[in-house]
């Protein structure tokens, strides 16, 4: 068995859709094996492999897996997160178990959307990037022709949520990103 056990350790709001939460869960020992084997079962999933994350898109909600923890968005409250928890904690098991039958996807998978971006980023248009709308700048930045360090409003103290939550799903995806404001 990869994953003996998980434990919540924090449930913060979710800044995708503030009337959801978001949720982190510790994972004994390391899951990263698993990786290339999900992303070679589940369809639309985005795969860094150099960083060691897989993010899963299932019924609207996102879930990333990292190697010692899983971070849930867009979850309706607590007894959600541990259905789904255990749903992955099966997904991982069984899929691991299987690996020698399946045929494991090293390739990055789904891009990310520009509305991704867009509802992370602080949405006044204040033009400071030099785009004329928040939307531009999603548009360009999932485009790779412009960088989130250009979004000088989101790395104050006001949006450092979002901004985790956004700094997080580009990291995930394989765009480069300030390492300061990368999660532990
Ligand atoms: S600097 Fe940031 S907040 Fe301002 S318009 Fe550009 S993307 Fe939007």
């Amino acid at each position: 068995m990869l994953l003996d056990s998980y434990k919540i350790t924090r449930i913060l709001p979710c800044l995708a859709d503030p009337e959801k939460i978001r949720v982190i869960a510790e994972v004994s020992g390391e899951i990263h094996e698993v990786f290339p084997y999900l992303n070679g079962v589940l369809k639309g999933c985005i795969y860094n492999h150099p960083a060691l994350t897989l993010t899963i898109k299932k019924d609207g909600k996102l879930f990333t897996l990292h190697a010692h923890h899983i971070t849930l968005a867009k979850i309706e409250d607590e007894k959600e997160a541990e259905e789904i928890l255990i749903w992955l904690k099966n997904l991982i098991n069984e899929t691991y178990e299987n690996r020698d039958k399946i045929e494991p996807n090293y390739s990055k998978g789904a891009d990310l959307k520009a509305l991704d971006i867009f509802r992370l980023l602080p949405g006044t248009n204040c033009r400071k990037c030099g785009e004329l709308t928040c939307l531009a700048f999603a548009v360009k930045l999932v485009g790779r022709d412009i960088e989130i360090a250009k979004c000088d409003p989101l790395f104050s103290e006001k949006y450092q949520e979002k901004r985790n939550v956004l700094v997080e799903l580009l990291h995930a995806a394989g765009f480069e990103v300030p390492s300061e404001f990368l999660n532990p």
